[in-house]
């Protein structure tokens, strides 16, 4: 299985840098999880629109979705259209960004598989295993399994026993860090910081730890360090075209 960052930024993309978006592949199988702000041209420095088998959509907020309407219409709109393209998302999460263009301009460009948080289904060669994590608006975890490889994805989570359960002994761990130290207030019970998410990577077991969502502005330095404090493997900041095969 190999993933690869198209973008890392929460809540808005920075100068050449996009919000949540990673490409996973495995056995020539493409799998978009997560396409917010700004990662639809990073895709497009990868492969091309009408080569993307699927895609997964953590929760509905436009950092984590919002480019899906340019992959659609790059589909849609050219003159040898290719088929329709499964996503995934939760009950209602891609109502808004559905409903951007006219109606049924984009019709025969997707075909929507809506799921319940909890259950378990194939994408392509992909096991996806979905979780219920606290967030604003509801959003899935999932631990995608290819291969005998393990992947678990947060999406954005405040703190939960569920997220180590997601993660139990998966060979990467790619969490949502918003902030370094301390989450504030208003938000303590929706994000997380990286402080937590290395103490988590720890009771998980997970065999490498990815920091991703960071707050714009951010020193990755200091996200990875306060991560460190309580993970002992290999932790890296998600960074444009940051590229690795699960091992
Ligand atoms: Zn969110």
């Amino acid at each position: 299985m190999r993933l690869t960052v198209l973008g890392g930024c929460g809540a808005w993309p920075e100068a050449g840098q996009a919000c949540s978006g990673y490409l996973v592949e495995h056995d020539g199988f493409r799998l978009l999880v997560d396409l917010g702000y700004a990662a639809f041209p990073r895709l497009l420095q990868q492969i091309g629109a009408d080569q993307v088998d699927a895609v997964f959509i953590s929760h509905g907020h436009p950092d984590h979705c919002a480019d899906l309407n340019p992959l659609l219409r790059a589909r849609a709109l050219r003159d040898d259209p290719p088929p329709p393209l499964p996503v995934y998302a939760l009950p209602g999460a891609l109502d808004a960004v559905l409903a951007l263009d006219r109606p049924g301009m984009l019709d025969d460009a997707y075909v929507l598989h809506e799921f319940t948080a909890g259950s378990a289904f194939d994408i392509g060669p992909f096991r996806a295993e979905t979780r219920l994590l606290p967030h604003w608006v509801p959003n899935a975890g999932v631990r995608l399994t290819a291969g005998g490889r393990v992947l678990a994805y947060t999406g954005d989570t405040g703190p939960s026993p569920d997220v180590v359960a997601l993660a139990r002994d998966a060979d990467l761990l790619l969490a949502e860090a918003t902030h370094v130290d301390e989450v504030p207030e208003d938000s303590r019970r929706y994000l997380s910081s990286a402080r937590q998410v290395g103490r988590q990577a720890t009771e998980a077991g997970v065999g490498k730890l990815i920091l991703t969502h960071l707050w714009p502005g951010t020193d990755p330095a200091a996200a990875r360090a306060a991560a460190g404090d309580g993970y002992r493997g290999e932790i890296v900041v998600a960074a444009p075209d940051l590229s690795l095969e699960l091992s």
